[in-house]
């Protein structure tokens, strides 16, 4: 994940993108990208569109995580630590169910 997350960073440096974006353009950029996500599924079930859109849902997954992963830059947020800091809450929450435990 690690090199991925530098591979975004490099590619919107090397644009200046990172220079005249703030977190509110951002997070509006993660909301845009995802309601795209949303349009392959419009119209027909999950499973046709899978089976007829793999392209452009793959895509639009993409730019959800470039966009996310430009926020966390700009907010100095360590992406990484964040989501095990989070999957620790969700652990809490959300326990194993006994009868799924190993
Ligand atoms: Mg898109």
């Amino acid at each position: 994940m690690q090199s991925t997350i530098q591979e975004i960073l490099q590619f919107r440096k090397e644009r200046n993108w990172h220079v005249n974006q703030d977190a509110r353009s951002l997070a509006i950029s993660i909301s845009l990208e995802a309601n795209e996500l949303l349009e392959p599924f419009q119209w027909c079930t999950g499973e046709e569109a899978v089976a007829t859109h793999h392209q452009e849902i793959k895509e639009e997954i993409a730019d959800v995580l470039i966009y996310l992963v430009a926020l966390a830059d700009h907010m100095d947020i360590d992406l990484q630590e964040a989501v095990t800091e989070k999957l620790k809450i969700n652990l809490n929450k959300y326990p194993v169910p006994e009868k799924t435990k190993l």
